[in-house]
């Protein structure tokens, strides 16, 4: 162990970020953190439960945060970009953006204080399902815990309500956007995926038709905490969706969009097709695919779908899904390519498995890294001393993100303790 070195910078804190993290400060170095959002946690949290075990992501995201909370060796920064770096390994300079949050800290706020607000925002942790204060916590074990507030949704009302009802203090509506200047000896970077963008795919409806969701949406709608509290219903009126479609490979595996697998929606469809039939005993799930992808220990939860007989698995590419005129319902046009005939299939609610973009295609790192042609970072960065971990790299679940990040937490340390 050497405590002497450098730190580790590590780019995203959502699963393999807070582990590389960890898993290098447990170990003795410092490590600086940092992350875009107001709250760590990524797209894990967002999901309802996760593979292999079907676990809740509050579980593993309470003790990460634990073990964060008890090591003075990572300092965090949410609401931060990483805007420059220069240098080689051992030695690079790191520039940081830092948006304001406006909310102090240095009181909690209650509900009573945010209920006196009218203002709203869109809820981007429920993808816009349902709407927020425009003072917030996207979730109770947000962690920093620690409100966020939303300047631009704040009426000027509500902003001298909130400077009242507030102790001195704890609201700081004047906060600007800071600059800060780091060295660091090595980079890990998690940046993570975004989920594909479904309006692009204007043949299956997504935005057009009012109960075609995808399937990060299904995520949220599912847990208990979202925008339904658990319940899986048509966004058009609120009813509950006995009769569920899943579309695979929505934009993957497409010239004209993601031309890749993306590795995880095969088994993300299932998983929440268990969802829909757990909620009501009498629910249907339908799963159109082109190949199921269901490798290793998660080949038996396919076995174990195919057994239950309000589950069917269609092999075909759905071409054009359609309101039906009459009322809330979907069609969904699909050529049968075992059967060979013509589907024309009526469905309550539509999951679109859409695929896995990485965040770098559309912001890559500030520094001459090697990308696939999807925007992926390449095998190990092409740059001693930056390594990449997760979904930065290709898709992966989280069993594979965090078996990366320890990877590179270790490579990030070799690193460093070779000196400059
Ligand atoms: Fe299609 Fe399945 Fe690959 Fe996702 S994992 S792109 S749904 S084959």
């Amino acid at each position: 162990m050497n405590t002497d070195t450098k730190p580790i910078l590590v780019i995203g804190a959502g699963v393999a970020g807070m582990t590389a993290a960890l898993e290098t400060a447990e170990l003795g170095y410092n490590v600086i953190l940092v992350e875009k959002e107001a709250f760590l946690g990524g797209r894990v949290l967002r999901t309802h439960r996760y593979f292999p075990k079907m676990c809740p992501p509050a579980c593993g995201f309470e003790i990460n945060t634990r073990r964060m909370r008890q090591n003075p060796r990572i300092t965090v920064h949410t609401l931060s970009t990483v805007e420059g770096i220069s240098g080689r390994a051992g030695h690079f300079d790191v520039r940081i953006k830092k948006r304001p949050r406006y909310v102090t800290g240095s009181h909690t706020l209650d509900d009573s204080i945010l209920a006196q607000l009218k203002s709203e925002r869109s809820n981007d942790y429920n993808f816009g399902m349902d709407k927020t204060k425009a003072v917030y916590l996207p979730l109770d074990m947000a962690y920093p815990p620690v409100h966020m507030l939303d300047r631009e949704a704040l009426s000027e009302d509500d902003a001298d309500t909130l400077l009242k009802a507030c102790p001195p203090g704890a609201v700081d509506l004047n906060m600007s956007e800071d600059e800060i200047e780091i060295e660091v000896g090595a980079i890990i970077v998690a940046t993570g995926w975004r989920p594909y963008d479904a309006s692009k795919l204007d043949n299956l409806g997504y935005g057009r038709c009012r109960n075609v969701i995808t399937n990060v949406m299904m995520e949220r709608m599912a847990a208990r905490d979202g925008p339904t509290g658990g319940e899986i219903v048509r966004p058009s009126d609120g009813k509950k969706a006995c009769n569920v479609a899943f579309v695979q490979c929505a934009g993957s595996r497409d010239e004209n969009h993601l031309p890749y697998c993306s590795a995880v929606c095969c088994m993300a469809s299932m998983k929440q097709a268990r969802y829909v039939r757990e909620k009501n005993e009498n629910s249907r799930a339908t799963i159109f695919y082109i190949d199921i992808r269901a490798v290793g220990r998660h080949e038996k939860f396919y076995y174990d779908m195919l057994e239950d007989s309000n589950v069917s698995f269609i092999k075909g590419k759905v071409a054009e899904i359609n309101e039906d005129p009459a009322g809330n319902n979907l069609i969904l046009d699909v050529e049968d390519t075992l059967m060979k005939k013509t589907l024309h299939q009526g469905f309550d609610l539509v999951v679109l498995a859409t695929g896995i973009a990485p965040n770098t295609a559309d912001v890559p790192i500030p520094f001459d890294l090697k990308y696939d042609d999807y925007g992926f970072i390449d095998g190990s960065a092409g740059v001693e001393g930056i390594y990449a971990a997760g979904c930065a790299k290709r898709p992966c679940d989280v069993s594979k993100a965090v078996k990366d990040a320890m990877s590179a937490s270790i490579k990030a340390i070799q690193r460093l303790d070779k000196g400059e």
